[in-house]
Order: structure tokens, then C-alpha cells, then sequence
């Protein structure tokens, strides 16, 4: 998971060409496993590297470490805690 600049970047790792593509997440901490679905982020074709849009990682970031606290604190979780984002 990085930051890119410009969307025309090729892959930082092999300089690949990256696609815009909606990805799941998966972060794992003191046993619990959440999941984001429905990211919107720039896969490279050919190493599957994941970048986010400017902020965009940022933001992930903040969403995950809020479910977690969540998770952790509420205890009403069952291993996997699922986020979805969807469009209405
Ligand atoms: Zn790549």
C-alpha cells in the first residue's frame, strides 16, 4: 500500500501500468481482521501492487484504526469485521 502522485505513474516496484480497480483490504491486529471492500485504488497489471489516490491511503488508514478501536473496545465482533462502502 503506497502513495501516488499522478495517476499516469507507472508502478513504482516493476513500472507496470496501473488500473483503476475496486479492492478489498484485509488488516489483522490482536487477532481481529478487518475488512474494507469496495477501495478504490490503482492496481498495477503486473505485480498487483496497490496504490491509493492522494490522502486516499491516509484515509484508509484513519477508517481501519477506527473499526479496530471498535472491534477491540465493543468486543461484539466475531474475528471479522467487514466495512463496506457502497454507492447509494
Ligand atoms: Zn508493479
Amino acid at each position: 500500500m503506497r502513495k501516488v502522485n499522478i495517476e499516469k505513474e507507472p508502478c513504482s516496484e516493476c513500472g507496470g501500468s496501473l488500473e483503476k480497480k475496486y479492492v478489498s483490504q484485509e488488516f489483522e491486529r490482536e487477532r481481529v481482521a478487518v475488512r474494507l471492500s469496495g477501495l478504490l485504488a490503482l492496481v498495477c497489471n503486473d505485480c498487483g501492487d496497490i496504490y491509493f489516490q492522494p490522502g486516499g491511503a491516509d484515509k484508509v488508514a484513519e477508517a481501519t484504526n477506527s473499526l479496530f478501536e471498535l472491534a477491540i473496545t465493543e468486543r461484539q465482533h466475531k474475528h471479522q469485521l467487514t466495512a463496506q462502502i457502497c454507492q447509494v
